[in-house]
């Protein structure tokens, strides 16, 4: 891949991924447009989730079967988010993992050990191995002064065949039961657009958000200081809005009708490369 940025590059792409570029195992209208045009402008994107289960190649795996090919490089996970703020907040720390492999290998790869006597963090995903006894042992770890991390708050995810328990939903238990509340990651804390951003080679006015829920990826492009584009093809349809007391800069029908915003609507400004920036890279911001 060419790393040099054409002379007019358009801005660094922070994209949702249910709800904006598929639905279950559909892919939405203007997917493939889209891949497109960022691969053709080398445009840098990085496709985002709230869901800490998968591993980057565990979606690009996913999204090759749906017929659309994104490289395992350009997948951000709040797993990965929180493994990056955990090694930033205790370098080397512990913790005592309920997750899936998504989880437990981006905190294994950001430096972090497995730990259930004494450890730094109590660390929850979604996860299906979630047991009366690890909700106990959780509770125990915490009360002896592990700190308590939930990657995102979501209650509820998509399923293939309804609305199954997310994050927020596993960590209430032990938040009841020790009366300590968990720090969450993922969005909308604007902790996870910011290290996006370092990781796509970004500053922040390079950058645009697009998301299809007003109270995780806009309003956390709006804390984070990054420009916003709602799409209406997922959960948030256009009579909705009102109720926000906080607005997209931009709506669209679907993302691809990005193309045209980012190239012609929004001044155009170079990022730092045409592909995401190695970990561990600071934003300019
Ligand atoms: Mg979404």
């Amino acid at each position: 891949m060419n790393d040099t940025p054409p002379a007019a590059a358009p801005r660094g792409l922070l994209c949702d991924m249910d709800g904006v570029i598929y639905h279950g195992s559909r892919i939405l209208p203007g997917t493939l447009e889209l891949i497109d045009w960022l691969r053709q402008t080398r445009t840098p994107f990085l496709f985002l989730t709230n869901s800490s289960e998968r591993s980057p190649r565990e979606l690009s795996e996913k999204l090759h079967r749906l017929g659309v090919d994104i490289e395992e490089g350009h997948f951000y996970t709040s797993a990965m988010a929180t493994a990056a703020f955990l090694s930033s907040q205790t370098p080397g720390g512990s913790a005592y993992v309920l997750g899936q492999p998504g989880l437990i290998n981006a905190l294994y790869e950001a430096g972090f050990s497995t730990n259930d006597v004494n450890p730094d963090y109590v660390v929850v995903g979604e996860t299906p191995m979630y047991t009366y006894e690890t909700i106990k042992k959780a509770v125990s770890l915490v009360l002896k002064g592990a700190r308590l991390i939930g990657t995102n708050p979501d209650l509820t995810g998509p399923a293939e065949h309804g609305i199954i328990p997310a994050c927020g939903a596993l960590v209430a238990p032990i938040e009841l039961a020790t009366g300590v509340k968990a720090y969450f990651v993922g969005k909308p804390n604007p902790l996870m657009m910011r290290t996006g951003l370092s990781l796509l080679g970004c500053p922040r006015e390079a950058a645009l958000i697009v998301g299809d829920r007003m109270d995780t990826d806009i309003i956390s492009g709006i804390e984070a200081g990054i420009e916003t584009v709602l799409v209406l093809s997922g959960v948030t349809r256009r009579e909705d809005l009102a109720r926000f007391g906080y607005g997209p800069g931009h709506i669209l029908d679907h993302v691809g009708q990005l193309p045209a915003l980012m190239g012609q609507a929004l001044p155009a400004r170079a990022c730092a490369s045409g592909a995401p920036a190695a970990k561990g890279e600071e934003a300019t911001w």
